[in-house]
Order: C-alpha cells, then sequence, then structure tokens
C-alpha cells in the first residue's frame, strides 16, 4: 500500500512499524524519513526514527533526530513521545532540550488531566467504546482530543482501507488510535 500511494503518510507509518517490529531497522528508517518528509509534524515517527538508526548504529543521527522529535512533540503537546525521546537521550548521555512550562494544573469537576495534550480539559461524559479501551480513553482523556482522535481514525480506517469486522484490523486501529492519544500498550 506504501507503495502503490506514495504520499500516504499513515500507510508508511504502519510499515515502518512492522518492519521494526520484524528486526528490519535500516528499511525501517526509510520508512519514516518518507514519513517525515510527508508530514513533519508526527512526534512518534521521530521517536521511532530515532530508535531505527539506534538498532543500525547510527548513533548521532538519532540523535539528531531524537532532539528535534522533542522539539516538535513539546510544540504538539505530544507528551508521551517527548518523555520517551528525553530518556532515550539521557541514556544516551545527549543534551536535553529544556522548556519553562512545569505542568502546574489545577483539575476542577468535569475536567481532567490529559494524557495527550498535557494540559487540562472537558471530562468525556461516559467512556466511548464498552470495553477496556474505552474505559482508559474516558479516565485519562479529554473529550476534545477525543473528538480529534475519532477525525483521525476515519482517516487511518479510509488511508488503510481497514476492513474493521476484521479483529486484526481492529487491532490496527486500536494501535493508531492508541499512539494519536499517547496512551501506553
Ligand atoms: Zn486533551
Amino acid at each position: 500500500m506504501a507503495e502503490s500511494d506514495p504520499n500516504n503518510e499513515i500507510a508508511h507509518f504502519s510499515l515502518g512499524r512492522a518492519l521494526l517490529d520484524a528486526g528490519e531497522a535500516a528499511e525501517a528508517a526509510k520508512s519514516f524519513q518518507r514519513v517525515l518528509a510527508l508530514n513533519p509534524n508526527i512526534s512518534k515517527a521521530y521517536q521511532l526514527l530515532g530508535d531505527a538508526q539506534l538498532k543500525t548504529g547510527h548513533r548521532d543521527y538519532a540523535i539528531q533526530t531524537l532532539t528535534e522529535g522533542v522539539n516538535v512533540a513539546h510544540r504538539r503537546g505530544d507528551l508521551m513521545p517527548k518523555n520517551e525521546m528525553i530518556k532515550t537521550l539521557q541514556d544516551l548521555g545527549a543534551p536535553v532540550p529544556q522548556f519553562a512550562d512545569p505542568l502546574t494544573a489545577t483539575v476542577s469537576a468535569g475536567e481532567i488531566l490529559c494524557k495527550r495534550h498535557g494540559g487540562v480539559g472537558p471530562k468525556l461524559e461516559k467512556p466511548p467504546m464498552r470495553n477496556a479501551f474505552g474505559q482508559e480513553i474516558y479516565e485519562n482523556i479529554c473529550a476534545n482530543c477525543w473528538k480529534e482522535a475519532i477525525a483521525f481514525g476515519t482517516k487511518v480506517i479510509n488511508e488503510l482501507r481497514l476492513p474493521l469486522a476484521d479483529p486484526q484490523a481492529q487491532k490496527m486501529w486500536d494501535q493508531h488510535i492508541r499512539d494519536f492519544l499517547n496512551l501506553k500498550q
């Protein structure tokens, strides 16, 4: 699919992740580079590209990728990729970008400290799905970010042509939504 539709960033991202999981780090790195050439705002792609570069012994490139990634993730409020990339930079003994905005948020009734954007937002009225994932979203994600996730999920279904009746496709959809929402597996 990444080949037949070369401008499909989600297809390249999926391919890169599959290659990385299969131990094909050099090929995975190429896919993530394509993703970032198409859309330089996907924080998670910097994180995975950095991983792939480390696995192929390109420490200096990895540090460059992760440093850029931390800055992008910070700008976009993608808390989890930001923290993961900071941790990797620290493990590598590399300098970590500093930001002067400690999270000092007060959460009122009907609000939630959202894991996606790292700030306070309106709480969902109820879990969006009747399963454990729905409950997890309800407890960790604000209503605004969930609205964005639904739009993103629709794009994923269309671009990857996912047949959602297929449990494997449902799993892929969950994974994309998890990445989008900064929720750990
Ligand atoms: Zn949010």
